[in-house]
């Protein structure tokens, strides 16, 4: 290890004597040789507590599409900031983001604010429930839907499990490769059995919440199908990452008709059809994952890019469904909704993007398919099992002993050599090039050609370093 990390170190051992590991979030845990800890960040460079710079491929996980400390949104921020802050009320700002995403996103009528995705997804969900009298969410495994009791029911049960059990909580050990990922499920899967039982991905969540959802293998329309022909009755919605970014092996995409058949489905039995656009949206296009593939969800979720560096998020869909949100009977509220000072950074935010028809996303997802071909030919060139996958504006890679295409969660855990993903973000950071633990790099507006350059010369050094 040449990097040295002392006060990290000595920073986190901290922290851990009164955060509870030391970190704020429970997949911060996986980094080497412990949780860093950052100070600045500017473009598409942070540095770390001891000095260290990284090109950055994280970007906060995802939000900071136009990269870190981007001038414009900065001051946009600033002078909402200086004129107000709490009003308890409305602003015009929310008026104008609100057009501005209707504008771009086919399925966006009617747009409601909230503060992170896993919000949106609960309004999204209490929507759908209210608007069918139904209770049953149908969710796919592998798909990250936030942290919330109601939703974090990921897989299928492990042989033996009872309905409702936790299998093995997300149990992310400070300096040890986990045994489940960070969305709640073991490395190892022993859940070979094809069943809808789905799995809480936490200890603490109610038993109860299990019975309202249905787990299904997602890119599977028959499995869909059967469980519709005889549920459809109970199923409030189908709720789907359009294409799958939590998984071992992000970036799996719909099957050709896929998305079309599950909307098809949905409609022939009244049930919402929600798309989780927080991975996707304003970054596989403009018009999210459902522009890009014209499929047109009946709500959706946004967060991450949209707001950009503020902490933002939004549910979105056809003004039948979201008009419920206007009367008394169907709840949503919060202090912090719609701050003003975020809006005004997310509609910078979305206005970088936009301009110019779309110039600095088509910017974005050159610079991507450049990262994504490069790290191919490094993954051609080694005998590691390297193997790589992208979608517009994001690229995903993994070492996984199996040539076979992943199409979902299992095919995608099939084979994946834990130590060598995790040794691979480690000689990438030593090198200064800073992707998440899972093999997920992000790209942004602040990256340049040099920066997708560099990146390969050292990812070709630090496959060199793992060969050894
Ligand atoms: N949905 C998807 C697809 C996500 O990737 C995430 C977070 O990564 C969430 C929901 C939850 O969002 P948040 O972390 O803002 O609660």
């Amino acid at each position: 290890m040449q990097n040295d990390y002392a006060i990290s170190h000595a920073l986190h051992k901290r922290a851990s004597n009164i955060i509870p590991g030391g970190i704020s979030s429970n997949n911060r845990a996986n980094w080497r040789p412990h949780p860093l800890f950052y100070k600045k960040a500017q473009g598409a460079h942070v540095w770390d507590a001891d000095g260290n710079r990284y090109l950055d491929y994280v970007l906060g996980r995802g939000p900071l599409i136009t990269g870190h400390s981007n001038p414009r949104i900065l001051d946009a921020i600033n002078r909402q900031y200086q004129a107000g802050q709490f009003f308890a009320g409305q602003t015009e700002l929310e008026v104008v983001l609100a057009e501005k995403i209707r504008h771009l996103v086919p399925g966006a009528e009617m747009i409601r604010f909230c503060n992170s995705g896993s919000e949106a997804i609960h309004v999204a969900l209490r929507l759908a429930r209210s608007a069918t009298g139904r209770e049953k969410i149908i969710r796919f495994e592998g798909h990250y839907h936030g942290w919330f009791d109601n939703i974090a029911w990921g897989f299928s049960a492990p042989e033996g499990a009872v309905q409702g059990n936790v299998a093995q909580p997300g149990d992310l050990h400070e300096n040890s490769v986990p045994v489940n990922n960070a969305h709640g499920n073991d490395v190892d899967g022993n859940n070979s059995r094809q069943d809808n039982t789905p799995i809480a991905m936490s200890q603490g969540q109610p038993a109860g919440d299990a019975r309202n959802i249905i787990s299904l293998c997602w890119n599977d329309g028959d499995a869909l199908e059967r469980v519709l022909s005889s549920r459809a009755h109970e199923v409030a919605a189908v709720v789907t990452e359009p294409i799958m970014f939590n998984s071992f092996w992000s970036n799996i995409r719909p099957e050709e008709n896929y998305l079309t058949r599950i909307k098809t489905l949905c409609d022939k039995y009244h049930i919402l059809l929600i798309f989780d656009e927080i991975q996707t949206g304003f970054r596989t296009a403009l018009g999210g994952a459902q522009g890009y593939y014209g499929v047109t969800p009946d709500i959706t979720t946004f967060a991450k890019a949209m707001g950009g560096p503020v902490c933002l998020a939004a549910v979105a869909g056809k003004e039948r469904h979201m008009r419920l949100l206007a009367g008394a009977g169907t709840l949503h509220t919060g202090t912090y909704n719609a701050f003003p000072p975020f809006l005004a950074g997310a509609i910078m935010n979305l206005d970088i993007l936009a301009e110019n028809g779309g110039e600095a996303l088509n910017k974005i997802h050159l610079l991507s398919e450049a990262l994504r071909a490069g790290l191919q030919d490094i993954a051609g060139g080694t005998a590691l099992s390297m193997q790589v996958r992208a979608s517009p504006g994001a690229v995903t890679t993994t070492f996984r002993a199996t040539p076979a295409v992943a199409r979902d969660y299992r095919t995608a855990r099939d084979g994946v050599n834990q130590p060598l993903v995790i040794g691979w973000h480690a000689a990438l950071q030593e090198r200064g090039v800073r992707i998440t633990p899972e093999g997920l790099w992000y790209v942004s507006t602040a990256h340049s050609v040099a920066d997708i350059d560099y990146t390969l010369e050292q990812a070709a050094a630090a496959v060199r370093d793992l060969e050894q």
